[in-house]
């Protein structure tokens, strides 16, 4: 250590400060360290890009908008480094192939890095499910055929299912309720019944040749309240069956027994 007396001088007069004042450089000092503002930004980079964690690539992902394509680089090494897809980049830079790419070339990362490492992420629809029954049922026929079954139909949809049978053919209720309407229904329902089971399950029976029961009338399980037609808009006989829970009309065949 033998430099000019000037700078002896100045070094004498720090390591006295640095000997006052210890406790505050050596938390100044290690701050300095833990977060590494007294390294160069290259340094940074540097050491970023040796050991490059999924989370600094990530975050590398999001800051970096470009990336010039330097020699010797792959499509699949840029996008490992940014932690993107190759295939995203090329699909944003309308890559074509993977291999096919310039020295010089600016390519725009996706913003939105994800792993590659991880799968994409399915999205999960919440699957609908079918309110649950509070009433046990029975087929409104004895012997079932079903014509025309509940849902999307090419003409709007069906809100129940229709079960062929021959003209006559006694109608039951499907489960014990009390009869809150008997009678002709609206425009194409014909002769039509519906039973109420609880406060928010109803029964409804439609296109009747007749109706058995009148409104406000109990009825059990499996009672015949009515017989087959096609009253109303009906191609041939049978009758419409719907179930309706809270009002809205539910695949009977879900809630009826097994066949
Ligand atoms: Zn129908």
């Amino acid at each position: 250590m033998s430099g000019p007396p000037r700078q002896n001088e100045q070094l004498r007069k720090f390591l006295n400060l640095f000997r006052k004042n210890r406790l505050v450089f050596i938390v100044a000092i290690s701050t300095c360290l833990l977060y590494g503002s007294c390294a160069s930004k290259d340094s940074i980079r540097k050491r970023r890009y040796e050991r490059p964690s999924a989370s600094s690539s990530q975050q590398s992902a999001v800051r970096h908008k470009y990336h010039v394509i330097k020699k010797g680089e792959t499509l699949y090494g840029i996008a490992k480094k940014y932690g993107v897809s190759v295939k995203e980049i090329q699909r944003i830079n309308r890559i074509k192939d993977a291999r096919d790419i310039d020295v010089g070339r600016k390519i725009y990362i996706p913003r939105r890095s994800k792993s590659v490492s991880s799968r994409p992420k399915r999205v999960v629809k919440p699957k609908y499910t079918s309110p649950k029954a509070s009433v046990r049922f029975v087929w409104p026929v004895k012997r079932v055929d079903i014509s025309s079954r509940y849902g999307a139909r090419t003409n709007g949809r069906h809100d129940g299912i229709d079960l062929r049978a021959r003209k006559g053919t006694p109608i039951y209720a499907a489960a014990r309720g009390k009869v809150i309407f008997s009678g002709t229904g609206p425009t194409g329902y014909g002769k039509m019944i519906i039973i109420k089971h609880d406060k928010r399950t109803i029964t409804i029976y439609a296109h009747n040749q007749r109706n058995l029961v009148k409104k406000n009338r109990f009825v059990k399980r499996g009672q015949k309240i009515g017989e087959v037609g096609r009253s109303g808009r009906a191609t041939g006989y049978h009758v419409h069956f719907e179930i309706r829970i809270n009002r809205k009309p539910v695949n009977p065949e879900k809630y009826l027994p097994r066949r």
